[in-house]
């Protein structure tokens, strides 16, 4: 049996292995868009950037001999997916200058292609405009750092201001630019975004809040390269104001990378783009039907969570190498084994010396702000949905998320929940 799995990042890697944990024995392919092997996201916009990790290689997440000795996957880099025959069992690829079309066929499918960043309109004619997504955008973000450019981020949410805490500890200035009027006020709350913000500002970061960008400009006086393209030079935003750049780290967000499924069939969320899975990572058909012998797993997957009674895609990185492990185990056994993906979403993020931790829902009819009076200090913000306790976010508490959400987990009320916050130290 040949199992192929698309997209070479964290679902699709975890798929692999857990195929071979799994005792599979056959084919086992991996197929990746980048040249890279596997690596992972999240130490890009912090260790990566921080002037102490300048040294650092970058953060494969398996050696290669891993990966091609003891796991034995047929690696596939620089390759790209365009296009799937669910009938047939065939994916068709594109790779090379110019680009030769190949068709790979397979049993089962896991498809892992992840999420691209969203990026500005004007930003294809400018350079130092970068998102920030692959290794390649880290080292381009890094090397704006390292030469200590004048740097804009667009965007106060989770990436957006890691970047911004790299800049700032290593003393450069630093200025975030964010339409709303505070960092993360839609998704966490209206004093969660007052407590970014002050995090930003405490840190010395300038935040130009409930602005937008109107334009990129160039550089005055600068010439364009072979590409045709000229280095950026200003910001303009929607109050009449510009900025000054030599970097702009665009972190506005990022749509799952689908495109190339258009027309095969696969059912896509109407609403954030995803491929639409059942509880168990299966992909639907577009008439609501499994589409056979294909999965899906990771931050491109929207799938059914049965916890919370309602679909979601996530993009954090525990659910994708679950989801990955999951999809992979389930496309290798019977219906009558397969398993169901259930969990309390978790994700974390680092902003200047203060971790912040997500875990579950933040769709919330109420939400209650625990400031610590105990010797650790941090916060504890509770979101509320009907009797339920749905979501936890800890500010400077790593010791007490886990317990949270185990409570989620467990579908404590609201009153259990806020109890515990009272007595948990
Ligand atoms: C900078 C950064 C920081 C992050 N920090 C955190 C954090 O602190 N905490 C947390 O929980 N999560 C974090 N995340 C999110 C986490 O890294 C992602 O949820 C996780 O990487 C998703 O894994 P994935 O395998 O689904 O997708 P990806 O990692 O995006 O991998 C998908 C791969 O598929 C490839 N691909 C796409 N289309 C095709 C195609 N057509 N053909 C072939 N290959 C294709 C892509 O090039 C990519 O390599 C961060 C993400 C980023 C970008």
């Amino acid at each position: 049996m040949k199992l192929v799995v698309i997209g070479a990042g964290l679902a699709g890697l975890r798929a692999c292995e857990a195929a071979r944990r799994a005792g599979h024995h056959g084919p086992l392919v991996l197929l990746g868009e980048e040249t890279h092997l596997p690596y992972d996201r999240p130490p890009l916009s912090k260790e990566f950037l921080a002037a102490e990790g300048a040294d650092a290689g970058d953060p494969l997440l398996r050696p290669a001999e891993m990966i091609y000795d003891e796991l034995d996957i047929d690696v596939r880099t620089g390759i790209r997916a365009v296009g799937l025959d669910a009938i047939e069992k065939t994916v068709a690829v594109e790779s090379g200058y110019p680009p030769q079309v190949d068709h790979i066929s397979y049993d089962e499918l896991v498809i892992a292609t992840g999420a691209a960043a969203r990026t500005l309109p004007g930003a294809e004619d400018l350079t130092g405009v970068l998102a920030l997504r692959t290794l390649d955008d880290a080292h381009a973000v890094r090397g704006g750092l390292e030469a200590g450019a004048n740097i804009i981020v667009v965007g106060a949410g989770f990436i957006g201001s890691e970047v911004a805490s790299a800049a700032r500890k290593r003393g450069l200035p630093v200025t975030i630019v964010e339409a709303l009027d505070a960092p993360l006020v839609r998704s966490l709350g209206g004093e969660v975004g007052a407590l970014c913000s002050r995090l930003h500002l405490e840190n010395g970061a300038d935040l130009r809040l409930g602005v937008g960008v109107a334009a990129l400009t160039p550089l005055v006086g600068s010439v364009p390269d072979d590409a045709g393209r000229r280095p950026v030079g200003t910001v303009e935003l929607s109050d009449g104001s510009s900025l000054a750049a030599d970097l702009v780290v665009v972190g506005v967000g990022a749509a799952p990378s689908t495109a190339w499924l258009r027309g095969s069939g696969v059912k896509l969320h109407d609403r954030d783009g995803g491929i639409v899975c059942d509880g168990t990572m299966g992909v639907l058909h577009e008439d609501g039907s499994r589409l056979e012998h294909v999965w899906a797993a990771g931050d491109v997957a929207h799938w059914d969570n049965p916890l919370f009674d309602r679909t979601m895609r996530l993009e954090h990185w525990t659910s994708a190498a679950e989801q990955g492990a999951t999809a992979a185990r389930n496309a290798l056994t019977t219906p009558d084994q397969w398993k169901q993906y259930t969990t309390v979403p978790y994700f974390w993020s680092d902003w200047y010396d203060t971790r912040l931790q997500f875990v579950g829902v933040p769709q919330a009819d109420e939400i209650l702000v625990q400031h610590r009076t105990d010797n650790k200090g941090g916060t504890v913000v509770l979101y509320r949905e009907e009797d339920r306790l749905v979501g936890t976010l800890t500010i400077g508490r790593p010791d007490l998320v886990m317990k949270y959400r185990r409570l989620i987990a467990q579908k404590a009320s609201w009153f259990d929940g806020v109890q515990f916050g009272a007595a948990a130290s």
